[in-house]
């Protein structure tokens, strides 16, 4: 019995050496991404050397989430954070870095880097005020979807490793430029894809898709919200719907981690189809990574616009009944 027992105790403690020894022989650099394509751009960059944790996931709205008590322990221990900025995060990133109490990634620190620094912001506003919703007061943030845009997120990321991790300067660098080529070559691809969907009309339940568009030559036909941030009511879906007599959408873009209700029913009455795109890493099961994101997202617009009978000159028809009457539209949640 005792022998056993001591059999045991050699296996725990080896154990224990197997599953403490890794960790504490080359701690690594802790990374907190706030979405989730900052945090695979991390791991490009970063490789081994870097543990990542991303306070959102692709099904959740990264406007809005809550400063949980798990997230500010990742918080506190991080070495580097690595947000969007432009205020995307503002209704809950300064609360985590209040609460989380470490110096190292605040503002102004080498550990903290807004990836909105290294790019040019497109749709500034000329003077907000609260009637507009919950406009983005300092351009639109959602510029992770102009591929154009990653390159200098990842050289400002390289850079901030080095500097936080000396030691690690050789691979932080060598891993910039093999992702560079790669992402060069496959700028090429996606360009030469994306060329037959220039000039397609489309609407988007939030203004998520604003730079895919500049980039891809799309035309916007507006917003299903309203407002920014505000949930369209059936009214104003109506008028969508008769707008399309006149200046006609061939697709409705969403986000994966919106609701689908207002598209959907546009959608019906319009004829025309409802697109779900990763809009960042995990959106789909398809979007592994960074560069699948943009294969997927290309090969989801394609095979849409590719099914749509639609004329750039033809107003599309309204459907047998007409664009259907006001109330039809049941969010529960008018503005
Ligand atoms: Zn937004």
């Amino acid at each position: 019995m005792q022998h056993i027992q001591h059999k045991i105790q050699r296996v725990l403690a080896l154990l224990f050496c197997l599953c403490v020894l890794p960790v504490t022989a080359s701690a690594k650099v802790s990374v907190l991404a706030t979405v989730p394509e900052w945090g695979a751009l991390a791991q490009e960059i970063g490789g081994e050397r870097v543990d990542i944790f991303t306070a959102t996931s692709a099904r959740q709205d990264p406007h809005r989430i809550e400063a949980r008590p798990s997230l500010i322990a990742r918080a506190r221990n991080a070495d580097l954070l690595i947000a969007t900025g432009a205020e995307l995060e503002i209704g809950w990133l300064p609360v985590l870095l209040r609460e989380s109490g470490n110096t190292r990634i605040q503002p102004g620190q080498p550990g903290h880097l807004e990836a909105a620094g290294e790019v040019v912001l497109r749709d500034v506003p000329q003077a907000v005020d609260r009637s507009m919703g919950d406009v983005h007061a300092a351009g639109d943030p959602h510029f992770h979807l102009d591929p154009h845009n990653i390159l200098p997120v990842a050289a400002a990321l390289t850079e901030r490793l080095a500097r936080i991790d000396p030691a690690g300067v050789e691979t932080y660098r060598s891993n910039l430029a093999r992702f560079r080529t790669r992402w060069q070559e496959a700028l090429v691809r996606w360009e030469a894809a994306g060329a037959k969907l220039k000039g397609t009309p489309f609407l988007q339940v939030h203004r998520s898709f604003g730079y895919l568009a500049h980039w891809l030559g799309l035309v916007s036909r507006g917003e299903l919200e309203p407002k920014p941030g505000i949930e369209p009511g059936s009214a104003h879906l109506s008028r969508i719907v008769t707008a399309q007599q006149t200046s006609p959408a061939a697709l409705i873009l969403r986000a994966a981690y919106q609701d689908e209700t207002a598209g959907r029913w546009v959608a019906e009455r319009a004829q025309i189809p409802l697109v779900t795109l990763p809009f960042t890493v995990g959106g789909t099961p398809e979007a592994k990574d960074l560069f699948s994101l943009f294969d997927d997202t290309l090969a989801r617009l394609e095979k849409a616009a590719g099914n749509v009978e639609y004329s750039k000159n033809s107003p599309i028809p309204p459907r047998g009944g007409g664009a259907g009457g006001e109330g039809v539209f049941t969010s529960g949640r008018t503005p």
